[in-house]
C-alpha cells in the first residue's frame, strides 16, 4: 500500500544579510513523506523567495500532483517546478535506497554579512580551509580591501566569492585591483562577478581570478562548457530541480573539467541533510556550500552536524494533505 502526505514548516529566519534585499523573519517549506509497505522516503520543497521563480503556493501545487501521479503508479510529472521536482526525487530516492547515507563534510565556512563575527569565527576553528563571502554590497575598493586583509590574516585560507552579478567591468576591475597579485590565486572564483556573462568572462580573463556559474547554470539554453576562466559551477538543487537533473549536470561539469559546487537555498536541516548526501555521491572531491543551517532558528526533523538549535518532529509540523 501506498500512502503520501505533505506537511508545511514555518520557521525563524536571520539570513536576510545572505538573501540580498529581501528579509522575510521566517524560512517556510513544504515536506513530503512516501510511504510504501514499511519504507519511506522524505524529501523538501522550499522555494527560496526571490531566487526561484515558483512561489510556495506552486510548490504545494506540483509536490500534491506529483504525490498523486506516484500513488497511481504513474511516471512523474514532467512539468514539475523544481522545488516540487527535487522534493519528490528525494523522496523517491530515500524509499528505494538509491540516496547514499553518507554525506559530505567538507564545505565552504559562510560569512553571513558581519566580518568581524566571522574573523572570530575563523580564529575559532583552526583547520577551516575555505570559506564563502558575498561581495558587491560597499564600494569596490573597500570590498577588495577587505578581502585582501582577510587573505593576509589567515595565509591557508581559499576563498569563494559571490557578488551576484552586481559589479560593472570597471567595478569588479576596482575591486580586483585592491587584492594583491599573490592572494588571487587564492580565491577559488568570484560567482557572477558582473551584469551578464560576457561582462564576468571579460573580468577573469583580464584579472587571472576565476569565476563560477550560478545563476547563469539556470538559464534556459545554458550549456556547461568549458571556457578559459571558468572555474566551477553552482548547482542549487531547489532551484534546478530533480536529483536526476543535478546529476546530469554534475556529470557535465566533470567531463569539461570544471567542479561543480552543490549548495544550499537554504534549506531546512531535512533537505541540508539530503544535499550533503548528494554532495558526498556526486562530487566526493568538491566542498560543498551548505553552511546555512546557523540561519535558521529550529532544525527539521534531521539534525545537522555541529548544529545546536532544537529541532521540530513530525507532530510539530502542519500537516497539509494526505491521501
Ligand atoms: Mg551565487
Amino acid at each position: 500500500m501506498r500512502h503520501a502526505t505533505i506537511f508545511r514548516y514555518s520557521i525563524p529566519f536571520s539570513g536576510g544579510a545572505v538573501l540580498r534585499d529581501a528579509q522575510p523573519k521566517t524560512r517556510d517549506g513544504l515536506i513530503l513523506r512516501l510511504t510504501e509497505d514499511r519504507r519511506e522516503g522524505w524529501g523538501e520543497a522550499a522555494p527560496l523567495p526571490k531566487f526561484s521563480r515558483e512561489s510556495l503556493a506552486q510548490a504545494e501545487t506540483d509536490l500534491r500532483n506529483a504525490a498523486q501521479r506516484w500513488l497511481e503508479y504513474a511516471a512523474p510529472p514532467e512539468d514539475s517546478c523544481p522545488s516540487a521536482a527535487f522534493a519528490s526525487s528525494c523522496a523517491q530516492a530515500e524509499l528505494d535506497g538509491v540516496l547514499p547515507e553518507a554525506r559530505a563534510t567538507r564545505g565552504a565556512l559562510l560569512c553571513d554579512g558581519d566580518l568581524d563575527t566571522f574573523i572570530a569565527r575563523l580564529r575559532a576553528s583552526s583547520n577551516i580551509a575555505l570559506a564563502k563571502l558575498k561581495i558587491g554590497r560597499d564600494t569596490p575598493e573597500r570590498e577588495g580591501e577587505r578581502i585582501n586583509l582577510l587573505l593576509s590574516m589567515f595565509p591557508y585560507l581559499r576563498l569563494r566569492l559571490d557578488a551576484n552579478r552586481v559589479f560593472t567591468l570597471d567595478e569588479a576591475r576596482r575591486f580586483a585591483q585592491k587584492i594583491a597579485l599573490p592572494f588571487r590565486a587564492r580565491i577559488d572564483f568570484i560567482e557572477e562577478p558582473c551584469v551578464d556573462s560576457l561582462t564576468s568572462l571579460a573580468f577573469a580573463q583580464e584579472t587571472a581570478i576565476a569565476i563560477a556559474w550560478d545563476e547563469s547554470a539556470r538559464e534556459t539554453g545554458f550549456v556547461v562548457q568549458a571556457v578559459s576562466g571558468v572555474a566551477a559551477i553552482v548547482v542549487k538543487p531547489t532551484l534546478t530541480g530533480s536529483i536526476a537533473h543535478c546529476r546530469a549536470l554534475c556529470d557535465a561539469a566533470r567531463r569539461q573539467k570544471l567542479s561543480a559546487v552543490i549548495s544550499s537555498s537554504i534549506e531546512s536541516t531535512l533537505g541540508l541533510t539530503q544535499l550533503a548526501r548528494l554532495a558526498a555521491w556526486l562530487t566526493p572531491e568538491t566542498p560543498h556550500g551548505l553552511d546555512t543551517a546557523h540561519l535558521l532558528g529550529t532544525q527539521v526533523l534531521r539534525r545537522w552536524r555541529d548544529c545546536e538549535t532544537p529541532k521540530l518532529d513530525i507532530d510539530d509540523l502542519e500537516e497539509r494533505w494526505r491521501a
